[in-house]
């Protein structure tokens, strides 16, 4: 078994296989399936994660590993077929599948450390290389001529460990540990010999009689309430002696949460759990989808199914979306599970998420809490899979490997035969249709657990606004509750929901929008042509100088920034104190914590923000909650505009009155008819789910038919244009009769970066070969876009249509 099968590191489709190297003989008790090694590759040497170790090759003449990166693989066996599937199943690269696995310091340029942690005895060979010292660089080790195997074992035993430092910025932490020099019995010796009146010497030495372990300065310091003066002449003496020791960061102060412990489970909440409890006790496989209203107890759900996992020696994943995952968030997992829990999440520094990581590596964890990338923690004996608010399209990844964490969460719950859970108080339209038909088993939850209503939510008509000579961008009654709001002493959140800024075209008058007549779909304003454009097939029209509807020549394209919301809300209400929450304010590391935060302490009458702020807050001091436009998302060229539109009303709606106070839910509109406005105000789910799945059905839409979305950009645009048309008659050719291939069409955003980009869209119910088929166009290509400089991305199941 002396030859490794490597992925390599070279981003091309052509080199898209593994490759044969010989392991050399001071490796061969090391390597691993999973470790990335250094191998010659052409004239450059470069790195490979080993796949597999074999006796023979079909090549004569193999190259030898140059060295290894790992000690203990990164990669786990399930990982690296994972990565397979999951590079087949998004047409990427296995490279780029199995890099997206690993936290980012891992990929970036760093050096190596090796780190003494213990003071019994190496190896002399280790002895001699440390010689004394604490830690040494890697390099050290490669030059002397110490085998590998001894250094693998040293670190498994926990004797050594492995640091990577990414461009020497990641500065490990250190903290001064402090324990006795002496047996107990020399100790309590000790104690006789202290004078009479220093007292709390003697109780700092006590202390480490009762308990005889190390222990962090800061911490002895707080227990026995003594000085560090007091202890370092306990270091003189030579009882006590000191050492530094590196920690592992720790973003949040785990020591301050509140610990909690499970509350008795409402009827709903016992009915819900009781078949995930049954799926993790029978070791058994099966999606579930948690259908509760916000504020119906669905984390309980998760903490409670997580904690019978923990019990049986299991791991849980928690995956939260990006902009939820806040502090609030964290500190419900930590209370419960305490230093159980590793977060992963991207406003973590480089070398704070790796350490995070290594606490899963080596198994110091058994719950992480992240966003999309923590689906691939490295645990190997997972019990559950939690994905909350499973709707949310930042599962996606929308760059290459293009997978759904949603996917890959099955694909790892089948293989560790455990459950996943879906939760949402607005399922996707797809999960929620395979919970119809029995594919996911549905539980649902549909009371609050406090019993108190879901918060009333009034529709306003803005049209009648403006009609009646109000031109600003907030009703008459939102004025006046805010107003009154204020007056109390409550709190108000306003969502200005940016998405679709500007793009698409209404009537004033009578809230007419220009839509496409093949499509029901928003057509989309191109300013630059002055045309009206339909994304999904190729129709165009001009923009109509007045209202097809009404003819009233109030008709233009729309658009509002939160900035430009803030100005006019301080004209109209000077003593209200707002804050602004949006891309902008929360650029920086922390600052949307800290708004957060200013407006739980009550710092501001006003949060102004966009879709960051309707998902996961709890603010009980909130009992107003104003949507400035609720239609500016639904006509965005998005078959899950509807959708969408319906999720985020009932979600930002689940923030007021989530207390003791009621809450109350203005929402202004233009199209106050559309059916995901009105069902979203009176939380009917049902009949959004039956109206929006016929609409689905009409226009060939998922869940009815799967989707792909190709698109195809290049500098000259006729060359775009042709190669789409071509890829077009290849789908054509090949694919099944009820299959639909649209375009090429121009993309919604037609020129990037001086590029032409044109879409061609599938949508089919049943292809098996489609797979092969898009590989084959690609390899097609592959001339063209190696020395072309043409761009073909292929999206399995699209998010994003842009
Ligand atoms: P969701 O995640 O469904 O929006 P939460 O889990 O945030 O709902 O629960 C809402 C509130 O109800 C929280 O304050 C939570 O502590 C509380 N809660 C959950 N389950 C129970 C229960 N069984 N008994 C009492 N309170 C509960
Ligand atoms: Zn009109
Ligand atoms: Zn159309």
């Amino acid at each position: 078994m002396n030859i490794a099968k490597v992925i390599v590191d070279v981003p091309s489709s052509a080199i898209n296989q593994t490759f044969d190297y010989s392991i050399p003989k001071r490796f061969q008790e090391v390597i691993k399936p999973g470790m990335r090694v250094i191998v010659p590759f052409g004239p450059r040497k470069i790195m490979g994660f080993v796949v597999e170790r074999v006796s023979e090759s079909s090549f004569d003449k193999l190259k030898d590993i140059v060295d290894v990166l790992d000690i203990t693989p990164v990669l786990t066996k399930e990982l690296l077929d994972l990565g397979k599937w999951v590079a087949n199943n998004t047409l990427s690269l296995s490279i780029t599948a199995l890099q997206a696995m690993l936290p980012q310091v891992l990929k970036s340029k760093y050096r190596k450390q090796l780190i003494r942690e213990t003071d019994e005895v190496l190896t002399p060979e280790l002895e001699h290389l440390f010689a004394g010292r604490g830690f040494i660089d890697y390099e050290e080790f490669e030059h002397a001529n110490i085998s590998y195997y001894q250094l693998q074992k040293a670190i498994q035993e926990g004797d050594i460990s492995i640091e990577y430092l990414v461009e020497s910025k990641i500065t490990k932490k250190q903290i001064v540990m402090v324990k006795p020099s002496k047996e107990p019995y020399l100790l309590e010796e000790a104690i006789m010999d202290i004078p009479k009146n220093a007292n709390k010497q003697k109780q700092v030495i006590s202390y480490f009689l009762e308990y005889p372990k190390a222990v962090s300065q800061k911490e002895l310091i707080n227990k026995v309430k003594t000085t560090s003066s007091t202890i370092k002449n306990l270091v003189d003496k030579g009882i006590l002696e000191t050492y530094k020791q590196e920690i592992f960061r720790n973003p949040y102060n785990d020591d301050a949460i509140k610990r909690t412990t499970p509350l008795p489970l409402t009827e709903e909440q016992q009915n819900a759990i009781e078949p995930i409890q049954a799926s993790i006790n029978e070791h058994q496989h099966e999606v579930f989808l948690l259908h509760g209203v916000t504020g119906s107890g669905k984390t309980e759900v998760y903490l409670q199914a997580i904690q019978n996992v923990i019990s049986k020696g299991k791991e849980a994943i928690v995956l939260v979306p990006e902009i939820s995952l806040t502090p609030q968030m964290v500190e419900r997992f930590k209370g419960r599970f305490g230093k159980n829990v590793a977060v992963m999440h991207s406003a973590l520094s480089a070398g704070e998420k790796y350490d995070e990581w290594r606490r899963i590596h080596r198994k110091e964890v058994q719950v992480v809490v992240g966003a999309r990338s923590a689906i691939f923690a490295p645990f190997e004996n997972l019990g559950i899979i939690i994905i909350d608010e499973e709707h949310e399209t930042t599962y996606k990844q929308e760059d290459q490997p293009r997978y759904h964490a949603r996917d890959v969460a099955i694909e790892r719950g089948k293989y560790h035969q455990c459950p996943v859970v879906l939760g949402s108080a607005t399922p996707t339209l797809e999960s929620y249709a395979r919970a119809s038909k029995g594919v996911y088993q549905l539980a649902t939850l549909s009371k609050r657990t406090n019993d108190q209503p879901m918060p009333r939510v009034d529709i306003i008509d803005m049209r009648k606004e403006l009609h009646a000579g109000n031109r600003t961008m907030f009703s008459r009654k939102l004025m006046q509750k805010m107003e009154q709001c204020i007056q109390k002493g409550e709190q108000v959140v306003l969502l200005l929901n940016r998405r679709g800024y500007s793009t698409f075209v209404m009537c004033r008058d009578c809230g007419h929008v220009m839509e496409c007549p093949h499509c029901d779909i928003a057509l989309t304003y191109h300013k630059n042509s002055n045309r009206l454009k339909c994304h999904y097939c190729s129709y165009e029209t001009n923009l109509p100088a007045s209202c097809p509807e009404c003819t009233s020549d109030s008709i233009r394209y729309f658009g509002t920034g939160t900035q430009r919301v803030e100005e006019a809300l301080g004209k109209l209400l000077p003593e209200a104190r707002i804050l602004r929450m949006d891309v902008d304010t929360t650029r920086r590391k922390g600052s949307h914590e800290k708004l957060l935060k200013q407006f739980g302490d009550r710092k501001a009458d006003i949060l102004l923000g966009t879709q960051m702020i309707a998902k996961g807050l709890d603010f009980e001091n909130v009992t107003l909650v104003g949507v400035l436009t609720a239609d500016s998302m639904l006509h965005l060229p998005d078959f899950r505009s509807s959708e969408r539109t319906f999720q985020l009303l009932t979600q930002v709606s689940g923030r007021a009155g989530r207390h003791e106070l009621t809450g109350e839910v203005l929402v202004q509109t233009y199209t106050p008819d559309h059916y995901s406005i009105e069902l979203a105000s009176v939380y009917n789910f049902h009949d959004f789910y039956k109206k929006e799945m016929s609409m689905r059905r009409k226009f060939k839409y998922p869940p009815y038919f799967y989707l792909v979305l190709i698109t195809v950009s290049h500098e000259n645009n006729v060359l775009a244009v042709q190669r789409t048309q071509t890829i077009v008659q290849m789908l054509m050719k090949s694919v099944k009769r009820n299959t639909v291939v649209l375009g090429p069409t121009p993309s919604p955003i037609p020129r990037i970066k001086d590029r032409y980009r044109y879409q061609c869209m599938i949508k089919y119910k049943n292809e098996p070969n489609l797979r092969p088929l898009l590989n084959k166009i690609m390899e097609y290509f592959s001339d063209d876009v190696r020395k072309n400089n043409l761009l073909i991305t292929v999206d399995l199941e699209p998010y994003h249509f842009m």
